[in-house]
């Protein structure tokens, strides 16, 4: 428990306190001169690799192209000689087991050569391929123990980098982790297939407006990151800080965030110290880390990288939390990446902001200056509110967690609900589709018109008013999903999101094929297919206070799951409609989702009943002997005035 030394340690560290010198001059170097230096990056394939391998290499990364294994071999020579120029001396292959931990088994670049010394080795096969003993790993069953190795396999879209230790340097490859029977045992894989079920169903949908592109199109995810920093002093005298990642036992604190004097305050200074090295590590690593702010609650901050395709998004997110997490101790704090550290002020969540394009097209949840562009937008916007309305369950499931469930709910963090805000105007325009009425869908431009791609109305870029407690906004060119907890991967949401909207934006293509086959004109089929979502889906779209008691009772009037936590809502996973989903986009089967649901399951009772035993086991060795500590003390000074009144009563009494 938080003694009174740890306190008083803890207030002299901010006085006191001299990290290590950073390993950084900041005042002679800019991020520029370091920016992507650890990274395996475009620049330096182009510059290393031969032409015919670099372009074979690119068909890969930049359109999807299956990889030519006949390249590999030169891939990871090249890539060996610039890790160990850069002083590597280990490779690991990085992947994301089921338990939610980044995981990663170094082996060494080096070999015996039989002649006393060593030789650098590392093939393609080696690249390509690495074995994982996975018995260790959860597996709900995929995998029984006789056949426990496991392989992972290099994601060539993903960047290979090199992590840093003071001691050595490790060449890292992003890399899936697969059963032998190809089997998905991590949370990669199926982001991967559901990528490409997304980039399938949704260039149907641009063929039919005759738009074509060469490059893939991909989801784009912008992940803010929110964490609390604490003195070292204070989390060694937490065992449930150390154990559990958050505070068991505890008073309120006397000041809290009720005067709203921390969101965007001034940073201390060795908070923002920690930030800046924490920053510009993560600039060699080449992750766009942009944005820092005081968050909400007391000690509690934000780090926002600028968007990308979200499979490297989710890579990135992982480095982040690790150097967040690793940098600190340099600054003696502990950062605590939990959902809800503490009781009484606000939790750690991590935003999603999720779009869809590449690079030719931009964003397609953008309007747009053109009838066209806005007439895209409609479908693709129309297809997300028919996503979430039909599989709002299964994006529920993906950020339960037993951490998680202290936030959502409550009146910090979206509610359980699924909805959508998408501000008046847009619900305007949408509304205008089910009764036929354009007059009011521009916002009040008091003309009558004929909705299609020639006279679609004008459309808000901004919904203006930003609808904080909804878990689902539609904020001007992305949808942002709130409800992530802030230690969870990314990869869950992002594989739930893109397979739903492979579904809508299928469900899409085939209507407006059926009514152009019908002879009806394409403006005809778009509108047709607008008014169907918004006739069979509107209910999901919810602009008001999503804290709000009535929300509930209305949400449930209308239909949508109320899942309020982590056994309610991960049966989701396993609901038939969510099955056939992940089925037919080829991601998933039923045996992978019943693993999932059975392993994150297992995942909340262990975490609950490590939390239990800690709290016995605090109550015994902390709680209890201290209350008898006090007991003897109280009895002492009884036993004492006793004493004291008997000597003088004996005193006057003589
Ligand atoms: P907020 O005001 O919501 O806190 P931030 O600036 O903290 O905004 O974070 C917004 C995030 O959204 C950033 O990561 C940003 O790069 C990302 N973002 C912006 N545009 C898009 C887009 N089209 N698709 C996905 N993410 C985006
Ligand atoms: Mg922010």
């Amino acid at each position: 428990m938080s003694s009174n030394s740890a306190r008083l340690d803890a207030i002299r560290a901010i006085t006191t306190y001299k990290p290590e010198p950073a390993d950084f001059n900041f005042h002679e170097t800019s991020p520029m001169d370091v920016y992507s230096c650890n990274v395996f990056n475009d620049r330096v394939m182009r510059e290393r690799l031969p032409r015919d391998v670099y372009k074979a290499l690119q068909k890969t990364i930049r359109y999807g192209e299956t990889l030519d294994p006949g390249i590999a071999d030169t891939v990871a020579a090249v890539m060996k000689d610039w890790a160990i120029e850069h002083g590597a001396t280990h490779y690991t292959h990085i992947f994301y087991p089921l338990n939610g931990q980044t995981a990663e088994k170094h082996d060494s670049l080096f070999t015996p050569d039989g002649m006393g010394g060593v030789i650098a080795e590392f093939s393609g096969s080696m690249l390509i391929r690495g074995e994982a003993d996975g018995s260790s790993f959860p597996s709900g069953g995929l995998r029984s123990t006789f056949e426990a190795r496991g392989y992972t396999a290099w994601d060539v879209t993903s960047p290979a980098y090199l992590q840093e230790n003071p001691n050595g340097i490790i060449l890292c490859i992003p890399t899936m982790f697969l059963s032998w029977k190809g089997v998905s045992l991590d949370k990669k894989t199926p982001m991967i297939r559901a990528g490409q079920a997304l980039n399938r169903e949704a260039k149907r949908v641009l063929g039919l407006f005759g738009v074509h592109t060469d490059l893939p199109i991909v989801a784009y995810a912008g992940l803010e990151q929110e964490y609390f920093l604490i003195d070292n002093n204070y989390t060694f005298a937490r065992p449930d800080l150390l154990a559990a990642g958050r505070t068991l036992f505890g008073a309120r604190p006397p000041k809290g965030q009720e005067f709203s004097d921390q969101y965007f305050g001034v940073i201390p200074q060795r908070v923002l110290s920690f930030m800046m090295e924490a920053e510009r590590k993560l600039y060699k690593l080449g992750v766009p880390v942009q944005t820092r702010h005081n968050e909400v609650a007391p000690s509690q901050y934000e780090i926002a990288p600028l968007f990308e395709p979200a499979n490297v998004a989710v890579d990135h997110n992982h480095q982040i939390m690790a150097v967040l997490r690793n940098t600190a101790k340099h600054y003696g704090l502990k950062c605590l990446l939990h959902e809800k550290p503490f009781n009484f002020i606000n939790g750690s969540g991590k935003h999603l902001n999720y779009s869809i394009g590449n690079a030719d097209l931009g964003t397609l949840f953008n309007p747009g200056d053109t009838p066209q562009s806005n007439a895209k937008f409609l479908i693709f916007c129309a297809a997300f509110i028919r996503a979430v309305h039909k599989y709002g369950g299964l994006l529920r499931a993906t950020v339960a967690s037993a951490s998680n469930d202290h936030r959502l709910g409550a009146n910090e963090a979206p509610p359980a609900i699924m909805s959508i805000f998408l501000g008046d105007q847009l619900t305007n325009v949408f509304e205008a589709f089910r009764s036929g009425h354009f007059e009011h869908a521009d916002g009040g431009a008091k003309k009558s018109m004929n909705i299609g791609v020639d006279t679609l109305p004008p459309l808000p870029r901004d919904p203006g008013d930003r609808n904080r407690t909804s878990p689902v906004a539609f904020v001007g060119n992305r949808f942002e999903f709130r409800a992530l907890g802030s230690s969870q991967s990314a990869a869950d949401s992002i594989t739930a999101l893109n397979a739903m909207m492979a579904d809508s934006l299928g469900f899409a293509a085939d209507w407006l094929e059926s009514m152009l086959k019908k002879g009806h004109s394409f403006n005809e089929a778009l509108q047709s297919f607008v008014s169907h979502v918004i006739e069979e889906h509107s209910a999901v779209i919810f602009n008001g206070d999503g804290y709000s008691e009535a929300w509930h009772k209305e949400a449930v009037r209308r239909g949508l799951p109320d899942l309020r936590n982590t056994p309610e809502a991960m049966p989701e996973l396993v609901k038939p409609e969510v099955i056939d989903l992940f089925e037919r986009m080829h991601i998933m089967n039923r045996d992978e989702l019943r693993a999932r649901e059975e392993i994150y399951l297992g995942q909340y009772s262990k975490t609950i009943h490590t939390e239990a035993v800690l709290c016995v086991r605090m109550a015994r060795t902390d709680i209890y002997p201290s209350g008898l500590r006090y007991q003897k003390e109280l009895a002492d000074t009884c036993v004492s005035l006793k004493n004291l009144n008997k000597d003088y009563r004996t005193d006057t009494l003589d």
